[in-house]
Parts: structure tokens; C-alpha cells; sequence
């Protein structure tokens, strides 16, 4: 379907803007190592040539939620090691030693299911280890992370890769959640070297908020999503650390665009989309832009006074986001016409607009605007400058 593409909708994806970010990101966060978070179909850009570029900007291991996800990475070529954020399921054990992913491992089952797909295959299989530091999502609490370990230790088809924990709060600064976190962490850390046991190759916490927030988190290896994407992870987390490290500024590396598919020219009074919910209070050029919800614009986005650029120019969502179709209010004798580009993320002109404001005017986090740009919408890869249609 994706050589055939006929709409006049896509996003752009800079991968030249991700080498950068991975750059960035490699250059806060050393001597840590970056993994780049991949899963979601890297956050919606493209998960293979987004981890081809994180990788050609330093990064030198991946992360994927889903095994499916790790075996696209492997089915693509990609040989780099692929970190498996939460433990497969038992009967994924095989396929995951197959593809020679690495899984996180936190329940006595799960070991034993690894431990049984190694030695089926007679390898010996890296595995992590992680540790419910206090975000209670996944991993083994303390005692339970001490006897996971104890037995990857022992166990000679294993190999104990890693020891790593999650944070709850680190795109909040100032909560001291985070620090309690790192000494849960540390504790455990302590205890087991404390019985003798070795340490693992390598130990992490740290997502992007962590990487560039919180110094004391980033250990051995970071991982990040979000912000290899070119967003910080919330607006509480400064960029100054970024500044300060002296490799540039991170730079959103989407841009979703199409084309005006239809103008028409309505008086004062008129009412346009479902619900006839917007009035025009002038005349006014009604631009309509073939993207709608199934594209994953957000259906609140009108609600939420969300625009979108067109001539260079913010302009106003005008009515109900419809599944396949949205309008905007180009005030009068725009001179706005069919075939016009229209931005609904990123820049035109002078004008920028961000997921991060998608998402500050629907209550949501850039992260949940990304990864839901829709199937439907063609992924471009692009090198730095962007072109037209
Ligand atoms: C998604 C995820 C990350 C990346 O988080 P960002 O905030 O996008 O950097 C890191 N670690 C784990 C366990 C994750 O699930």
C-alpha cells in the first residue's frame, strides 16, 4: 500500500534531525551509553529508519516494548543489541532467543521460560533484570529482584546483562519521587553486591526526562524516546542541560502535511461540521483539509481552539474534526485556494506549531499525539530539507 500512496497527506520525518537529537542526547547523558526507544513504531515516525538514524548519531542499542516490534528491527537488518522493556510472554520465549533479543525478566515464571528457550537452543542468552522502584507497572520488588538475580547469576545458559528500574515522576523535577527511586534502586544495587554477586554489564533508569533532568539517573545507559523525537518530555524539564552540554538544541523531527482539497467562501451566521458547532461571526473562506480523526488528529482539537498554518498563517480548526476531514476558518479574501500546502505539525513560514501544543489543548502529552498518527498517513523519510509534494 505504501508505494502506492494517491492522498495528498504525509509526514515528513527528518532523519537527519534524529541522528542530531541521538547526538544531543549521547552528548548530555555521557559517558552513558543511548539506547533509542524505538517501540510504537518509533513513536510514530518509522521504527526502522528512525533506529538506523539514532544509530548512525550514537546510539548504540535499541528498546521496544513488543518481541514484534524487536523482530521487525532484526527482520530489517538492524544486528545492534535489542532490549525487550517488559518480560515476554512464556511462549514468546522461543522467538525472542531466535532473534536474539535481550528480554527483562522480573517474574519466576518468565525466568524459567527463558531459561528453558536457552537451553533449547543450547545459547547462552543475555537477560535484564528490573526492579519496581515505586512506578508499580512492571518488574520484581526487592526481595523478589534479589532471587531473579541470584538465579540468572547461577544459571549457566543465562548471562545477567542488566539491572535497571523505571522513573514515575522525572518529568517533574522537583518531585523528590525520583530520588527516592535512585536509592531504592542503589539499595538493591548494594545488597547484592553486598551477598557477592557480580555486577551486570549494565545498569540504567534513566527515560529522556531522567537523561536530562536528573544526573544522578543515567548510570551506564539511558534510554530514549521521546526526546530523540526532538520534544522535551514535559514542559516542567528545562532544556538548559542540553544547552550546557554544548551539541545543539533537540529539533522535532515530524511534519505533518497535505493539501487544501476544497475552499468554499460562507457569510456571517453560517454553522460548519457536525453539530453545526462553529459560527462564523464574518465572512469567511472554509478551507477543507483531507486529514481527520482515523489520521489521528485528535477529535478535541477543535474544542480545544487548535489551528493549523496555511499561506504561512495560524488558522483556526472550524467545527467538529471529522474522521477523515477537518476545516479551517481563513478569515475573509484569503486568498487560500485548492492545492494549498497545509501544516498541522510543524513549521511554515515563521509559524510553528508543535505536538506539544496539540497536546497542551487536549489535555494529553506530545508522546500520545505521535504515536497516534494513524497507519493511514504515508511516513516520508527525509534528510534535512523538505520539499514539496
Ligand atoms: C517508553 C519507555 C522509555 C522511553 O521514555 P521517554 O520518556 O519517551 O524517553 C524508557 N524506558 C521504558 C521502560 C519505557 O517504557
Amino acid at each position: 500500500m505504501t508505494e502506492h500512496w494517491q492522498r495528498r497527506a504525509w509526514a515528513e520525518v527528518d532523519l537527519d534531525a534524529i541522528s542530531s537529537n541521538a547526538g544531543v542526547l549521547k552528548a548530555v547523558a555521557s559517558p552513558a551509553a543511548l539506547c533509542a526507544v524505538v517501540k510504537a513504531d518509533g513513536y510514530g515516525h518509522g521504527a526502522v529508519p528512525v533506529a538506523s538514524a539514532a544509530l548512525a548519531g550514537g546510539a548504540t542499542s535499541l528498546g521496544v516494548a513488543l518481541v514484534e516490534e524487536g523482530v521487525v528491527l532484526r527482520e530489517a537488518g538492524l544486528e545492534v543489541p535489542i532490549l525487550l522493556l517488559s518480560e515476554p510472554a512464556a511462549e514468546a520465549m522461543g522467538e525472542v532467543v531466535a532473534r536474539d533479543l535481550i528480554p527483562t525478566v522480573y517474574t519466576q515464571p518468565g525466568l524459567d521460560a527463558i531459561r528453558r528457550a536457552a537451553t533449547r537452543a543450547s545459547r547462552r542468552v543475555d537477560v535484564e533484570v528490573k526492579l519496581d522502584s515505586g512506578m508499580h507497572r512492571v518488574g520484581a520488588d526487592f526481595d523478589e529482584a534479589r532471587r531473579i538475580v541470584e538465579q540468572v547469576v547461577q544459571a549457566p545458559e543465562l548471562r545477567y546483562a542488566g539491572l535497571w528500574t523505571h522513573l514515575a515522576v522525572a518529568d517533574e523535577p522537583a518531585d523528590p519521587f525520583t530520588g527516592e527511586q535512585l536509592s531504592r534502586f542503589d539499595a538493591l544495587r548494594s545488597s547484592l553486591e553486598a551477598a557477592g554477586l557480580p555486577s551486570p554489564a549494565r545498569l540504567h533508569a534513566a527515560n529522556s526526562a531522567g537523561a536530562i533532568a536528573h544526573a544522578s539517573s543515567r548510570y551506564d545507559l539511558v534510554r530514549c524516546g521521546i526526546s530523540l523525537y526532538g520534544y522535551l518530555p514535559s514542559t516542567a524539564v528545562s532544556p538548559e542541560p542540553i544547552e550546557a552540554a554544548g551539541a545543539g538544541a533537540l529539533r522535532p523531527a515530524l511534519t505533518w502535511k497535505t493539501q487544501v482539497s476544497h475552499v468554499r467562501t460562507l457569510g456571517a451566521g453560517e454553522r460548519t461540521s457536525y453539530g453545526r458547532a462553529y459560527a462564523l461571526a464574518e465572512r469567511a473562506d472554509i478551507a477543507t483539509v483531507p486529514v481527520g480523526y482515523a489520521d489521528g488528529v485528535p477529535r478535541g482539537l477543535f474544542q480545544g481552539g487548535g489551528e493549523l498554518l496555511v499561506g504561512g498563517r495560524r488558522r483556526r480548526v472550524a467545527g467538529t474534526v471529522t474522521m477523515d476531514q477537518l476545516l479551517v476558518d481563513c478569515g475573509p479574501d484569503s486568498g487560500v485556494r485548492c492545492g494549498d500546502e497545509v501544516v498541522l505539525i510543524g513549521s511554515q513560514g515563521a509559524e510553528i506549531v508543535s505536538a506539544q501544543e496539540w497536546a497542551d489543548r487536549i489535555g494529553t502529552i506530545s508522546y500520545e499525539i505521535l504515536c497516534r498518527i494513524g497507519p493511514r498517513l504515508p511516513r516520508r523519510h527525509v534528510r534535512g530539507a523538505v520539499g514539496p509534494l
